[in-house]
């Protein structure tokens, strides 16, 4: 708490006591934690990628090199490259989102439609099976559609790459008042001591298994935030060498919230 304390007078100048303000600073505090963690972590995650591109770099500019060398190196700085760009982007939407500016868009979406698009996306760039399986109908949903597709494109990014084979299972159903989304593979599965690690931002398992896949530990984080916006949950199930089941629900787009909005 912040206290500011004024002596409060009457227009006669006589003095009748002070005026004490406690202003909560809880919040603020919070945000300018998180933003001195995010710096020193931003620094700390960015250097890998970057002295990478920096190493190939100067290879290419001071060493003769074979063609077929050159094209190896331009192509890890191209996908170092690609890295960084996701981490700034990831960075960028944490920010936004823990620190309560990000805006959300919502609107009456057809969640169906953003799970078909997105399953395509992935089924054409992957070449995997992925599977999605659903009623033919599906209520709509009230929700921003781009933060959606946002949860299902991590969750299905995650089911590919911690997978090497067997199918990705998406499927939506109805459940009360929300849709409830699940994707599930058959993959390396999160080991129980992990488990209630895997939404914090930066976590990542370290195991044989996982070393050699890239990525920033922020997907579940904005997943998180993202699905709790929403007034929705989002949990998993999980084996080692089994595989794992990522769901999350959204609630059901209702008439009477247009009819509200126009009424105010
Ligand atoms: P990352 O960019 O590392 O994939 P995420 O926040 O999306 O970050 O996931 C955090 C960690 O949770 C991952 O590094 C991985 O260890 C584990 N994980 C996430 N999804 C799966 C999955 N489908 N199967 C096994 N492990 C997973």
């Amino acid at each position: 708490f912040k206290l500011y304390s004024v002596p409060v007078s009457m227009e006669s100048g006589e003095y009748i006591g002070r005026l004490v303000v406690l202003h909560d600073i809880t919040r603020e505090k919070e945000v300018d934690r998180l933003k001195s963690e995010l710096i020193s972590t931003v620094s700390h995650e960015l250097r890998t990628p970057m002295s990478s591109i920096l190493g190939f770099a100067e290879l290419l500019t001071t060493r003769q090199l074979a063609e077929g060398k050159k094209k190896e190196y331009i192509g890890i700085i191209q996908s170092e490259a690609k890295r960084l760009t996701q981490l700034i982007n990831d960075f960028l939407d944490i920010q936004r989102m823990e620190s309560g500016r990000q805006v959300y868009n919502m609107r009456k979406v057809d969640i169906k439609a953003v799970a078909e698009e997105t399953v395509r996306l992935y089924r054409d760039s992957s070449g995997r099976d992925i599977l999605l399986e659903t009623s033919s109908t599906i209520p709509f949903v009230y929700g921003d559609e781009d933060k959606i597709k946002q949860v299902f494109s991590n969750l299905i990014s995650n089911a590919v790459k911690y997978s090497s084979e067997g199918d990705i299972r998406i499927s939506l159903s109805r459940d009360g008042m929300m849709v409830k989304c699940s994707v599930s593979d058959r993959g390396i599965g999160i080991p129980d001591e992990e488990k209630d690690k895997i939404f914090e931002r930066f976590f990542r398992v370290h195991s044989e298994d996982t070393r050699e896949i890239g990525g920033t530990g922020l997907g579940l984080a904005i997943c998180r935030e993202i699905v709790t916006a929403h007034g929705g949950d989002i949990w998993f199930e999980s084996e080692v060498g089994k595989g794992s089941t990522f769901s999350f629900t959204i609630p059901i787009y209702r008439e009477v919230k247009e009819d509200s909005r126009h009424d105010e």
